[in-house]
């Protein structure tokens, strides 16, 4: 069905009028299964879910926040979603397991990993590339209470150091351990040598992807526990206003205007990328709604968090700072979070200003259906 709403959508050409909608592709989709009994034969939830979800997919292209919905494919792209659950479709069998009643399906097993609420409307189930199933239960979770104390914190991202506290702490997101950096690397040569469509290709991808899959996981965790526990400990939390799909994005450049450095940025991009650092802002926002703020990244790495004094020289090293006028020293990450910390900008060098960023209400991040 995604597939299909990516063709019509490569058929519109300019002057031809809006796409159909949401109600006018359920029309089509009814017509499609009267005339192709293998289409009908499929759950008309599933169907209808695929062509909604398609849907946002261009609403957030046409915002500019995603790139343009392309092609699904086979064992890279396997999911679907199932709305209006009653109360009776889900229901648990022991400490450990649960079922769910699938359309078309059945009742299926899953492990109880985590409370099902009861008012449950939803659910999503997929198929990762490292061959595992997931259920997810669409629920929009209370916000994570702040201490009601007023305390203030600035996070400074780093690369090397994934996040710097202006408390002094250093939050370091776990990657691959040992063995598997360079097992990794090994399994891509592999893969590199391997006959296309061959069996052995097949399962070292395999290997690969469950590799993959676990430095993923643990970085997901990572998020989860550190923004719990940032929204848990401090009433505001700022953090630079970076926009990382640019910064991720702009690496190659196009054809007429070709990137600079394009090998050092990709490489710092994906430590970026890596570093957790946007699915740790994210999952702040989710959880501690408008208590998040954005603070100007200008000259935060520069500016003294104890004098206010701007210097590109007070940057003595990548992990060391030192200004340049009252002799304060310390970690440079952690100066640069004190700064973002007391929501400073600084226009220019030596002209300390307030940004006006406290009064700024940030908007509410909007939790996926
Ligand atoms: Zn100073």
């Amino acid at each position: 069905m995604w597939n299909l709403c990516v063709e019509q959508e490569s058929w519109w050409r300019r002057g031809r009028g809006a796409m159909p909608g949401f109600a006018e592709r359920c029309r089509q989709l009814t017509g499609a299964r009267e005339g192709f009994p293998w289409l009908a034969e499929g759950s008309v939830i599933v169907q209808q879910q695929a062509v909604k979800d398609y849907g946002q997919a261009m609403a957030r292209f046409f915002d500019g926040t995603a790139r343009r919905p392309r092609w699904r494919r086979k064992g890279r792209d396997e999911g679907f979603r199932i709305v209006h659950v009653k109360p009776g479709d889900v229901r648990r069998l022991n400490r450990n397991w649960a079922q769910v009643r699938v359309p078309k399906a059945g009742w299926v097993r899953f492990r109880w990993s985590r409370p099902v609420p009861a008012d449950v409307k939803s659910y999503r189930v997929t198929l990762d590339r490292a061959g595992r199933w997931h259920v997810a239960f669409a629920v929009i979770p209370e916000p994570v209470p702040g201490p009601g104390t007023g305390e203030v914190v600035g996070i400074d991202r780093g690369v090397k150091v994934s996040a710097a506290l202006s408390t002094g702490e250093m939050l370091t997101v776990p990657g691959h351990s040992g063995p598997e950096a360079t097992r990794l690397p090994r399994l891509q040569r592999k893969l590199a040598r391997a006959r296309r469509g061959s069996k052995r290709r097949g399962r070292v991808k395999a290997q690969a992807a469950r590799l993959k899959a676990r430095e993923a996981d643990r970085r997901r965790d990572w998020a989860e526990k550190a923004s719990t526990d940032l929204a848990r400990r401090f009433d505001v939390i700022r953090v630079e206003d970076l926009n990382i799909k640019n910064m991720t994005r702009s690496a190659r450049g196009t054809a007429e205007a070709p990137g600079r450095n394009v090998a050092q940025k990709a490489g710092l991009n994906r430590e970026i990328g890596r570093s957790g650092w946007g699915a740790l802002v994210r999952r702040l926002e989710d959880k501690a709604p408008g208590r998040v703020q954005k603070v100007p990244p200008a000259y935060t790495s520069q500016r003294c968090s104890a004098c206010g004094h701007v210097d590109a020289r007070s940057r003595e090293s990548q992990a060391r700072f030192a200004c340049t006028a009252c002799g304060y020293a310390c970690n440079a990450d952690v100066n640069a979070a004190r700064n973002i910390a007391a929501g400073h900008a600084v226009k220019a060098r030596g002209a300390d200003r307030d940004t006006g960023a406290l009064n700024r209400e940030p908007q509410l991040a909007l939790l996926p259906a």
